[in-house]
């Protein structure tokens, strides 16, 4: 069986076409750039590639104005926004018989084994793949000393900031912590710091626990990983890269059957560029878009600022109105709406789980234990530095005062 993955120019071509298919409200203006992030389908069998998933953005807002109702969107990275759309991607799916099928037996949906997902950006994601180890470029063991990146500058959309308290033997001095390989990192910006990490640790997390986060995992036979990671930028470097997304803790055993760490194909075009990448001359676009591959009449596309629907009155923003399609609120709503849709799962859940309704957002991440487990395994083995929301953001129920 001869099996070739789409090409790097294929992804990135559907990519631009479908950002150019979107309508005109919200993209940046004249002199604005911003990320394109995107997940592709493609279906083996057929060869048929289509993109499921899109994220335009490059915020991120600090602790101080999160929403404990999950209404409000901390990071909106476009990677981040992407990675949602296609949470709810998944979620309509999951009520039709297309790409999943109800697997009776185990109680789970199977994934078609033809569809295999590949992601794609316009940049490098922030954090550690932007970090250039020298010492390995020049063959000699000094540090890396790249020009020391500002952290507080928004115009280098970069490095992201070490987590507080970070030690590792190879650091001598303050300066080296900046550009240290391989360290974790929240998100770059200026302003109160946030609780967000890097586009580039949350990657790698994906890398190891799959894309499909905690809740759509206990619906899932099996996690679902991205084969290709296509990155279409003139300074992406793939060592850089490959180091961020796997190769940090190569050599590390995982003990989890389910969760095993994945080495994606890590392709780079410098040659095909977003029309709105980033330029030094030009402001980040203050918006982000999100959109996903569902009907027309569910809005599968939303313009977001700091998080919330663009357009929404200033009465309703602290209003579920303000929440996007792709909040964590309304993803739970998701999540909830399929255990009660779903013939067969409303009656497992009706034998496994209390009232739905009443329970919060972060019980119900809990009773998903197999990926709890490995995640707590995880960020003891490998994300030893991986920020902590405070519980109080995620104690919310679907209930609305
Ligand atoms: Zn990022």
């Amino acid at each position: 069986m001869c099996h070739t993955n789409p090409s790097i120019q294929d992804i990135a071509n559907l990519c631009y076409d479908k950002f150019k298919s979107l309508p005109k409200t919200g993209k940046p203006s004249a002199n604005q750039w911003t990320v394109l992030a995107c997940v592709v389908e493609h279906n083996r069998q057929t060869r048929y590639s289509r993109v499921v998933a899109l994220g335009c953005g490059t915020k991120c807002i600090g602790y101080t104005r999160q929403c404990p109702k999950g209404f409000i969107l901390n990071d909106s990275h476009a990677e981040v926004l992407a990675r949602r759309a296609f949470l709810r991607y998944l979620y309509h799916e999951m009520k039709h018989d297309r790409i999943f099928h109800w697997e009776a037996k185990r109680g789970s949906f199977d994934l078609s084994e033809h569809v295999e997902y590949h992601f794609f950006s316009s940049q490098t994601p922030c954090g550690d793949a932007c970090i250039v180890d020298e010492s390995i470029e020049r063959g000699d063991d000094q540090r890396a000393k790249r020009q020391r990146l500002d952290e507080n500058s928004e115009m280098v959309y970069t490095g992201g900031k070490l987590i507080a308290g970070q030690v590792s033997e190879a650091m001598t001095s303050s300066d080296d912590m900046h550009q240290t390989p391989g360290a974790l990192r929240t998100k770059p910006g200026r302003g109160v710091r946030t609780l967000s990490m890097s586009c580039s640790d949350k990657l790698a997390r994906w890398s190891v626990l799959g894309v499909q986060g905690a809740l759509i995992d206990s619906l899932l036979s099996k996690p679902i990983y991205f084969s290709t990671l296509n990155f279409c930028c003139s300074e992406a470097h793939q060592e850089s890269l490959e180091r961020a997304i796997y190769k940090r803790w190569q050599g590390r055993v995982s003990k989890n059957t389910r969760f095993q760490p994945q080495q994606p194909q890590i392709r780079i075009d410098g040659g095909l560029p977003f029309e709105y990448s980033q330029r030094g001359d030009w402001q980040p676009s203050p918006n982000g878009l999100v959109w996903s591959h569902v009907p027309d009449d569910l809005r599968p596309y939303e313009i977001s600022v700091n998080g919330k629907r663009q357009g929404v009155t200033k009465k309703k923003l602290g209003s579920a109105q303000a929440a996007l399609a792709v909040s964590k609120f309304k993803l739970f709503l998701n999540f909830l709406n399929l255990q009660q849709s779903h013939a067969e799962l409303r009656e497992k859940s009706q034998r496994n789980l209390p009232d739905l309704e009443q329970m919060t957002y972060a019980s119900c991440k809990d009773l998903c234990e197999d990926y709890q487990q490995s995640w707590r395994q995880l960020k003891r083995e490998y994300f030893l530095q991986w920020t902590c929301k405070p519980n109080e953001l995620l104690n919310f129920t679907s209930k609305v005062e």
